[in-house]
């Protein structure tokens, strides 16, 4: 029986917005019950943000920006490395609220998400104090310097599948280019937001430079997007709430980026080593419990190994174990909301509609200690092109089987969808690996292992998947502006006009 004690109790988490380095009450005084994806039960309230609200985070953060911009970015760096320090000393704490919030089992948020959220601070950290321009060389007697200089006061609005994870993306490479933010975390899952803030001003962040405002996405989320104070919003969430981004952002035709949808095609070619191609497609899928926007949902087996794939690719997928997030032996949790279960289960209403068979799966687990939870079997269904559930996003553990004869049938299957963000391939042929990744309509591609992610490596996608990139060198592209200045220190000026005198 797992023992329910844990070292942090989500009551005590400052549970109210942060505004100016303060934690307030909503203008309003309203809250939102937070609750656990386990067994369904609220595990705290935090204060809602609402316009008011935001107006007065942008109004911090817009006080804040000179200094920030202007603090030596070495400065900058130290503070950024220290908040990775402290979020470690924290690290058990913080791992706990996550997986009691989201629902990911523990050893996953221990193995990955706090991992690889530190790796970010500390990697954009490193980045701080170099973020330079470049000198062009143009006529003689000119100078001409491009410098990088922060857009100002950036609105971030973030899901709720990674959001600790996605808090350190959006945040790292925004502060470390000397921009202020606005962070609209998801009203699903907050909390590790809201104790990492409280963590910033003990390392010593000044206050006003990150505002964290909690509230719901068609209220908060929408009058952070269309502020006319905010310089840029950078989206991460489904493909519909984008384009409402885009709409809303066309008042002050504010900068934007988008981490949209996926519906990532696995593509095993006969020449794959077929025990890693099993053991990775399953992590592509049933990691997170498939709630990520990479996850290779959409397996495309070449027709002459895909019987002997599936039989160990469905024997793991039953074999995986199913349980409460705080159990070390947890290997998938529940989805992170009774909603977004039902919106899952309905796709299965819709597999038996469409006639597609379902190879495992297919239902709530029957253990009755998690009768009460949003959980979900491993479920493997068959489908193709023209089925609903190849072409939309499901973002479960649910993964559609696909079978192809030759590769140029596997690029188009690849391709056969309208979202272009992660994909993968299994291969031991040298030359198709970099055929097909070139070939796939992408923005990455995964070589005989998939979901990768380092903060050195741009993250993003193509097509409805979105625009711009989080992590890598290219982020700060969307954190700075390029400003283009000319000196004039020995150059004759030829006199285009000649203003009327007569020399
Ligand atoms: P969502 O679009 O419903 O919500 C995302 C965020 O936007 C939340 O904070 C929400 O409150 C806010 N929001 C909702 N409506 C808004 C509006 N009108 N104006 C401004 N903000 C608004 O997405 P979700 O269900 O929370 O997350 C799942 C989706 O996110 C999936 O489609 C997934 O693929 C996508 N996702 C993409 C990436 C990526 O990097 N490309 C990463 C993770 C998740």
């Amino acid at each position: 029986m797992l023992d329910k004690t844990h070292s942090v109790e989500p009551q005590q988490i400052r549970n109210r917005l942060f505004i100016n380095g303060e934690f307030v009450d909503a203008e309003d005084g309203a809250t939102i019950a937070v609750v656990n994806p386990h067994d369904n039960s609220e595990l705290t309230a935090i204060a809602e943000a609402k316009a008011a609200d935001v107006d007065k985070a942008v109004a911090a953060a817009r006080a804040a920006f000179p200094g920030w911009r202007d603090t030596n970015s070495s400065d900058r760096a130290r503070l950024i490395m220290k908040l990775a320090d402290k979020l470690e000393e924290h690290f058990d704490e913080l791992t706990e609220l996550e997986s009691l919030d989201t629902g990911h089992p523990i050893r996953d948020t221990r193995g990955l998400d706090l991992p690889r959220t530190l790796l970010t601070f500390r990697y954009f950290g490193g980045l701080a104090d170099k973020i330079d321009g470049r000198q062009v060389p143009v006529e003689p007697g000119f100078l001409n310097v491009v410098k990088r200089q922060p857009v100002g006061v950036v609105g971030q609005i973030v899901p709720w599948n990674f959001p600790l994870m996605f808090c350190a993306w959006k945040l790292a490479p925004a502060l470390a280019a000397g921009n202020t933010v606005v962070m609209k975390p998801s009203e699903l899952t907050p909390l590790t937001t809201l104790r990492m803030a409280e963590l910033m001003t003990d390392v010593g962040f000044p206050d006003g430079v990150v505002n964290i405002v909690p509230g719901y996405g068609h209220s908060a989320g929408q009058h952070l997007a269309e502020h006319l104070d905010v310089n840029k919003i950078a989206f991460t969430g489904s493909t519909q709430t984008g384009r409402k981004i885009v709409t809303a952002s066309s008042g002050n035709l504010k900068r934007i980026s988008l981490e949209l949808g996926g519906k990532g095609a696995n593509i095993v070619f006969a020449d794959a080593t077929i025990p890693a191609a099993v053991g990775g497609s399953a992590f592509a899928i049933f990691h997170n419990q498939g709630q990520a926007c990479i996850a290779g949902s959409r397996l495309l087996l070449q027709e002459s190994i895909a019987d002997e794939f599936l039989e160990r690719f469905i024997a793991l997928a039953e074999s995986i174990k199913i349980g409460h997030p705080l159990d070390p032996q947890t290997e998938m949790g529940p989805l992170t909301s009774k909603l977004h279960l039902e919106r899952v289960l309905e796709y299965l209403n819709v597999c038996a509609n469409e006639g597609n068979r379902i190879l495992t799966g297919g239902r709530q687990p029957s253990d009755p200690d998690l009768n009460q939870g949003c959980y979900l079997l491993p479920t493997v269904v068959e489908a193709g092109p023209g089925d609903t559930v190849f072409e939309q996003e499901v973002f479960g553990p649910f993964v559609s089987v696909t079978r192809f004869t030759d590769e140029s049938e596997a690029i188009d299957l690849a391709n056969a969808t309208d979202y272009g963000l992660g994909s993968g391939l299994w291969t031991n042929n040298l030359q198709r690996a970099h055929r097909v990744a070139d070939a796939i309509d992408a923005g990455m591609v995964w070589i005989n292992c998939y979901k990768r992610v380092h903060p050195g490596s741009p993250f993003g996608g193509v097509g409805q998947s979105g625009y711009g990139r989080d992590l890598g060198i290219e982020c700060l592209n969307e954190y700075t502006e390029p400003k283009s200045i000319w000196i004039n220190y020995d150059a004759e000026i030829p006199p285009f006009y000649s203003g009327g005198a007569t020399t």
